[in-house]
């Protein structure tokens, strides 16, 4: 552009320069001036008004018009920028096209949600899945058109680390995994996937595993009380040993079956309706009876009992008795004689917590994040000898989820485990007994070496 201005004002000079000439020589130089000024001014307005009417009519006409001198220049130059924005905006209608293309092919929906939680796109999908309209929909809040109160809880709470399954608006008989991501100033992308088959497959599963656990317990009990009859007579020493094995791999058998109908039941629903007061003081004192038995047989532990008297807990009591109980019996069965194991409970501003610590092997970080599953076990020869079913975490992680509780494990190889519950605060309550000692109750009970020792809580 400077080097145009130069020529405008080179060709001013030129025009009336030779006006000046010209009118110097017919007598008349300033008039002549003044008329080539005005002339060279009026060209200048015509080309001026050629490029705003091009400007203004971009659409029709998409070349600027010819010129020849500077405008030509010009319009060249705004020629050249125009063809650039046209390829540049080819291609970006094309990379949107092969966008809404290939969204419009997924099988899942996809829905844009802008920072106003109103519905700003979503692909064909999402009219089939969710049952949005795209004629009536767009910009409509999205809790007013999908209403389950487990999403808009879902939608509002932030945190979308965990995706949320539930039945679709537009099928009941269609399951949905809603999961969220949030992107840009405050937009959510929203992907919905037809999660039915693979639900169904769980079921399927499900009711296998419980159905067949049922059927295995008769025959189970059936054999079981055959083996005791047996192992009552006076028998000879190889046939004593042979059924005693087999009365106790019966028994391991009963276990695991036992454990299993109870992951299936725990499997039925995500969350427990018939929650009540545990006292926690009873049923600790329950699950150390147990513990110790299994500790005589095992060489005696150190136990260490620490209770918040002041605070209980709400849950489904069988349950929890169940979660609690495995962890303590684990601290036992993996803990060598004389280890110690410190069982607390206790109470703060995030909810409640149950903790079973021992000073036994402990386990390698790399085994934690898959201690809750099914059958996994740290080192095979030393869990089956401990009797276990392979079941006890996987069982402990379901009752906690169902009681919007968590388990947290800490470990050190030659240092020990530390098992830990958290309940949410609203599933914490004041005990009904009042205490008349301030202090949280504090038990230290040791047992002895013939295990005579009982805690007294
Ligand atoms: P199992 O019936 O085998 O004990 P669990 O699900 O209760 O099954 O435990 C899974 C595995 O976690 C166990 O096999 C064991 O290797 C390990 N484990 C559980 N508790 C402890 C503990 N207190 N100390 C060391 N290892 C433990």
């Amino acid at each position: 552009m400077q080097k145009n201005r130069h020529s405008m004002l080179t060709s001013l000079l030129l025009v009336s320069g030779s006006a000046f000439v010209f009118g110097f020589m017919i007598g008349q130089p300033g008039w002549t001036v003044a008329i080539a000024v005005f002339l060279w001014a009026l060209y200048q307005i015509k080309q001026f008004n050629r490029l705003s009417e091009w400007l203004l009519d971009r659409e029709e006409q998409s070349e600027p018009p010819e010129s020849s001198g500077h405008w030509g220049e010009v319009f060249d130059e705004l020629s050249r920028i125009n063809r650039r924005q046209e390829s540049r905006e080819k291609l970006l209608r094309n990379v949107i096209n092969r966008f809404q293309e290939s969204t419009t092919a997924l099988p899942d929906a996809i829905v844009i949600v802008d920072a106003n939680n109103n519905l700003e796109w979503w692909n064909n999908s999402a009219n089939r899945l969710l049952g949005l309209n795209d004629s009536s929909d767009r910009g409509k809040p999205v809790m007013n058109l999908l209403r389950d109160p487990r999403f808009i809880r879902y939608f509002k709470r932030q945190d979308y680390s965990d995706p949320i399954t539930l039945p679709s608006p537009a099928h009941s008989d269609l399951q949905i995994q809603f999961q969220i991501t949030p992107f840009g100033d405050g937009d959510r992308l929203l992907v919905a996937r037809d999660v039915t088959r693979i639900r169904r497959l769980e079921q399927t599963r499900q009711d296998f595993v419980a159905n067949a656990s049922h059927e295995l317990r008769t025959p189970l009990t059936v054999i079981r009380g055959y083996l005791e009859t047996f192992l009552d007579q006076e028998l000879p020493r190889p046939l004593v040993r042979g059924l005693g094995s087999m009365h106790q791999q019966t028994r391991r058998m009963e276990n695991l079956v036992s454990d299993l109908l109870l992951l299936s039941r725990l499997e039925a629903s995500h969350h427990i309706s018939d929650e009540q007061p545990i006292q926690l003081h009873n049923m600790v004192q329950n699950i150390l009876e147990g513990a110790e038995q299994l500790s005589q047989g095992r060489g005696g532990h150190q136990f260490v009992i620490e209770l918040d008297d002041e605070h209980d807990l709400t849950g489904q009591e069988i349950e929890l008795h169940s979660a609690f109980s495995n962890l303590v019996y684990n601290a036992v069965r993996y803990t060598p004689a004389g280890g110690r194991i410190r069982i607390r409970f206790w109470s703060d501003k995030d909810g409640g917590h149950f903790s079973v610590k021992d000073n036994g092997p402990g386990i390698e970080s790399i085994h934690l994040p898959r201690l809750t599953e099914r059958f996994y076990r740290v080192d095979e020869s030393r869990s089956s000898a401990s009797g276990g079913t392979g079941l006890g975490l996987a069982i402990v992680k379901h009752v906690l989820a169902r009681h919007g509780g968590q388990l947290t494990i800490k470990s050190k190889v030659n240092k020990g485990s530390n098992f830990t519950c958290h309940f949410p605060a609203e599933a914490v309550i004041k005990k009904e007994v009042e205490v008349v000692d301030d202090e949280p109750l504090i038990i230290h009970q040791e047992q002895s070496d013939n295990g005579s020792s009982h805690p007294s809580l």
